[in-house]
């Protein structure tokens, strides 16, 4: 089985989101997602990876993986390139286990377990305003995620008054009122509901040490990012003012970033996006590292529908995953216009995937929406990194010269090697 074309669907309704399908010689389609930029990752999934990707056996993850990394590496890794890995690799699993006709999670090690609960992270989509709703209502929403057996929420009461002074001015009443609808939760619900904290990295360390103290009666789940996660000695002092855990990081890239907050006491929670951070193949990776230090792992989500289900492959096999964030407005308002089957919420719980691979597939429907954008590649083109005219040294003649004497391959020079 080969790579035979790459072809990714944007559509001008959610600009960030970004499908991309793997095609094979066998008629197997692999799918993949990225959130953010959507054309910044269209242009790298096609311009700068997909001619690695072309013609070469959808089997060789890992390899794919390395090399396109190293690619990417190249000028610094992160960004558009790795959200593009991120999709690829999604969808190279997503082939493999289609062919092998199992669930990517069996391939992965097999279940660890074959339900993992969720939280609901308070969104806003058409009919669905719990975001909203959390304001006017907070016990009224509370109550409902618990008739629907769903037992933690997420909120992020402290953006709004981060807003006038870019986090950098925090006033005591204006943190009594954003605290408001979680005092009010707590005073009617007592600890009925989990309530945790995402302050999107808008605070300075000082009124982040302010917030983490004057919540901790209230008792959240965790704080998330209530600063940014640039400077791990920053996350141990905020981790050591408080007795809540620290999560991080949606915005960490790689097992590179995540290590440090692993291995320190800047987290106690490790929160990777898969589809940011490097895929199926890169969250494996920090899962385990999170396991030698005894942390778990709640994977993010918020971005679109098809991390779901590759997160359920992950929370499956691994054994140290905490919970998953889902999101019950973009769930139910506009996932379904785009995959089927669609992934399983029960009574509190995302259900283990059932279908081979993935287990799930682009609706044919997208592909005809008016505000599609969709663009293939099929040739298989040295990038211009493995062009040995112009960038290989030493020069050719000194190479055959090595290859003929030694019996080695050849190896381009520069950051990429593919024979
Ligand atoms: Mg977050």
């Amino acid at each position: 089985m080969i790579i035979s074309r790459i072809e990714t669907i944007r559509v001008r309704q959610f600009p960030d989101l970004i499908f991309v399908q793997i095609y094979t010689d066998s008629g197997v389609i692999g799918l993949g997602e990225s959130w953010y930029a959507a054309s910044t990752v269209e242009a790298a999934v096609h311009d700068h990876f997909g001619p690695l990707l072309m013609g070469r056996d959808p089997f060789e993850i890992e390899r794919h993986w390395q090399t396109m990394f190293r690619l990417s590496d190249h000028a610094g890794y992160g960004g558009a390139e790795l959200r593009a890995i991120s999709a690829l690799d999604v969808a190279l699993w997503d082939i493999k286990g289609q062919a092998l006709r199992m669930p990517i999670f069996e391939i992965l090690g097999g279940g660890t377990r074959h339900r993992i609960r969720v939280y609901n992270t308070l969104g806003v989509y058409g009919d669905i305003t719990d975001g909203h709703d959390v304001w006017t209502d907070p016990v009224g929403v509370a109550k409902r995620l618990l008739d629907e057996g769903i037992s933690g929420m997420k909120m992020s009461p402290t953006d709004f008054i981060a807003r006038e002074s870019d986090g950098q001015l925090l006033f005591k009443d204006d943190l009594d009122w954003a605290l408001r609808p979680l005092r009010e939760i707590r005073d009617k619900l007592g600890m009925e509901i989990e309530v945790a904290n995402d302050g999107h990295g808008k605070w300075n360390l000082p009124n982040a040490l302010r917030i983490v103290r004057e919540m901790e009666p209230l008792r959240p789940m965790w704080h998330e990012e209530l600063i940014s996660p640039l400077n791990e000695e920053a996350h141990v002092r905020l981790q050591s003012a408080t007795s809540t855990p620290i999560a991080a990081a949606e915005r960490l890239m790689t097992r590179y970033q995540h290590r440090r907050f692993i291995e320190s006491s800047a987290a106690r929670i490790i929160m990777p996006d898969l589809t940011w951070t490097g895929g199926i193949s890169e969250v494996k990776k920090i899962a385990i590292l999170a396991s030698v230090h005894q942390k778990p792992i709640a994977p993010h989500d918020c971005v679109g529908p098809v991390n779901m289900l590759a997160c359920a492959h992950i929370a499956m096999s691994m054994p140290n995953v905490m919970i998953m964030e889902y999101n019950r407005a973009m769930h139910l308002g506009w996932y379904r216009d785009f995959i089927e089957p669609d992934f399983v919420i029960d009574d509190g719980f995302l259900m283990a995937p059932t279908e081979p691979g993935l287990g799930t597939h682009l609706k044919s429907s997208v592909r005809d929406r008016a505000d599609a954008i969709i663009r293939t590649s099929d040739e298989k083109a040295e990038p211009w990194l493995m062009s040995r005219k112009r960038y290989t040294y030493p020069p050719a003649e000194v190479q055959d010269e090595f290859i003929e004497s030694t019996g080695r391959r050849r190896a381009g020079s520069g950051a990429v090697y593919y024979d």
